[in-house]
């Protein structure tokens, strides 16, 4: 089943990203499984944001409490890469835990989705999903 994300939502992702070249945006994705509801941009708090993410702890834990406290569902994480194509590094799939959490990365006005899984075809640890964009 395709993952589906608004093109409103997407739009707002991209056009982050594409507004901060010199650094990678993050943050969180928040909804179901199969549909991208929403996203939270956080800080990076990578060394070097140039070509590194980290997700800012302090709103990753608050987030990851609202949601057990029946707040909006955690399903993944968005990046983006300034100076790379919309797929994931040796890096990310360091990071990454295989969880079957969704990773979106964005390039220019390209935008991938990928599950996080433990010997994943991409890096070892993605495996591609295909996404629809629908109209809200
Ligand atoms: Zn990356």
């Amino acid at each position: 089943m395709a993952l589906e994300i608004s093109s409103t939502l997407l739009a707002r992702l991209l056009n982050e990203a594409e507004k901060t070249p010199d650094r990678e945006v993050c943050g969180l994705l928040f909804g179901s499984p199969t549909r991208i509801l929403d996203f939270s941009r956080c800080r990076n708090v990578a060394p070097d944001p140039r070509c590194a993410f980290e997700i800012d702890p302090v709103p990753l834990i608050a987030a990851h409490k609202a949601a057990r406290a029946g707040g909006p569902a955690i399903v993944g994480c968005y990046h983006s890469h300034p100076c790379g194509a919309a797929i994931p590094s040796a890096r990310d799939a360091a990071a990454a835990t295989p969880d079957d959490s969704i990773w979106l990365i964005m390039a220019g006005r390209d935008a991938s989705f990928y599950r996080a899984a433990e010997n994943g075809p991409v890096e070892g640890r993605f495996v591609a999903v295909r996404h629809e964009i629908v109209e809200l």
